[in-house]
């Protein structure tokens, strides 16, 4: 098969220097910054601030949603452009969603598809711009993989929702302008008909956001404490979440694709080259050497799978397995790699300590291999997702959702 990509038009290798002039600019002061984890607890105000800064410029620019129509902050651009500011970011070690250190990436997708025209006119601008951190606020504390046993209550009061409940992130520090959350709008109602989908100030009354340290990083729990959240902020209508979460959990679980080249491989070959032990460097060590094979062939089909999906997603075919498939694989991939980096790096890919190593990823790389079993659902809901697109063990195939 073949999977190599067009070479660029003559507009859009004119495109690819103009991307390249103004990162090649702006990127500047940032060399020192690894772009570790997005959960990672060595992530610095420092990182953080300069993330949040380009974002504002490439937001200004229109190029965080180039493909998005301009009326709400988009570019109006085409794939091609979008390809080429991925592939172009993704020199830098980052990725157009990661830049932003938000989910706005997941969360303007599922306005454009569910909101009204005054929700996307007021939600959608400052989205685009990179001005607001989002945070997704799904799980809860009883259980994650059933979100649609949702236990926060949001009950219509006149304009108002009474929000009532808590939910757990696994995020940052750094405080968050929206919540996107789940809820349950009507607890006498039927299973799946009984929920919504809610965009939060987060600085309403009433919510509390709460850090614990763990394994991953900082995790917060939200307290929602009778929060009275303006009816205008209800997305997708009443008692419709479900069809919100089908959509956006597609998007969230790999069905969005992806065009990156995850950094870390590259990362571990600068360092084996430069490393030395017993006399000589350790890319001269043939079980060094296989390691860095199997790591490679890993993240090289995990690239293609997230490829394909990319493709599939924008033009609107989505592909029955394919989003369940590549996260299941990327979780694997990751713990694999978790044991690669430490197999290669031995103790020193478990010390924290920066000044130890030459590059940063790797701790954080051994310490969220298992927990990343665990973002955003479970292998286990994986499973269960390629197994009813299949139709295994049923008389039929369930549909995979169209995501924008
Ligand atoms: C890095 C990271 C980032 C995260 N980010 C966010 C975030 O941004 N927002 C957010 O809301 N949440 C976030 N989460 C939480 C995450 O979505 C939940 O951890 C996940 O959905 C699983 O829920 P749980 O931890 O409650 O486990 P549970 O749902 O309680 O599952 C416990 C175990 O039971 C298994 N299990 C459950 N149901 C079934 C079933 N029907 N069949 C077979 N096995 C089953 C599971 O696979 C698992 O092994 C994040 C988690 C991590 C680790």
């Amino acid at each position: 098969m073949d999977f190599s990509l067009q070479p660029d038009s003559p507009e859009i290798s004119a495109f690819r220097q103009e991307v390249r002039a103004w990162l090649a600019e702006n990127m500047k002061g940032s060399e020192h910054l690894r772009w570790s984890g997005n959960w990672s607890t060595r992530e610095n105000a420092e990182e953080y601030k300069f993330r949040r800064a380009l974002a504002g410029k490439l937001g200004a620019k229109r190029w965080l949603f180039p493909t998005y129509p301009v009326k709400y902050g988009g570019a109006g651009m085409s794939l091609d452009h979008q390809f080429v500011l991925e592939t172009e970011i993704d020199k830098y070690g980052l990725s157009l969603g990661s830049v932003f250190y938000t989910l706005s990436r997941l969360v303007a997708p599922a306005l454009m598809k569910f909101g009204t025209e005054e929700q996307k006119a007021e939600f959608l601008p400052p989205m685009m711009g990179g001005e607001l951190a989002v945070w997704q606020v799904l799980t809860e504390p009883q259980g994650g993989s059933d979100v649609a046993n949702c236990q926060t209550k949001a009950i219509r009061d006149g304009d108002d929702y009474i929000v009532n409940g808590q939910k757990v992130l696994v995020g940052h520090h750094l405080p968050p302008d929206f919540l996107w959350t789940f809820v349950c709008t009507n607890p006498a109602g039927k299973r799946h008909e009984n929920l919504g989908w809610l965009y939060i100030p987060a600085t309403l009354p009433g919510i509390t956001i709460q850090h614990m340290h763990l394994m991953m990083g900082i995790k917060n729990a939200i307290f929602f404490d009778n929060v009275r959240v303006p009816a205008k902020y209800l997305v997708g209508g009443e008692n419709n979440g479900w069809k919100v979460a089908n959509s956006y959990l597609e998007l969230e679980h790999g069905g969005g694709g992806s065009v990156a080249e995850h950094p870390l491989f590259a990362r571990l070959i600068a360092h084996c080259q430069r490393t030395n032990f017993d006399g000589e460097s350790l890319m001269e060590d043939q079980d060094v050497r296989d390691v860095l094979a199997e790591m490679l062939i890993d993240l090289d089909v995990q690239r293609l799978m997230g490829l394909r999906n990319f493709w599939h997603r924008y033009v609107k075919q989505p592909h029955s397995y394919g989003g369940p498939q590549f996260l299941f694989l990327q979780r694997m991939v990751r713990l694999r790699n978790a044991e690669r980096v430490q197999k290669i790096c031995g103790y020193d890919a478990l010390n924290p300590d920066d000044s130890v190593h030459e590059v940063a990823d790797f701790e954080y790389t051994v310490r969220s291999g298992p927990g990343w079993l665990h973002g955003g659902g479970t292998l286990d809901t994986d499973r269960l997702i390629i197994a009813r697109r299949l139709g295994l063990g049923r008389p039929s195939q369930e549909d995979a959702p169209t995501t924008v």
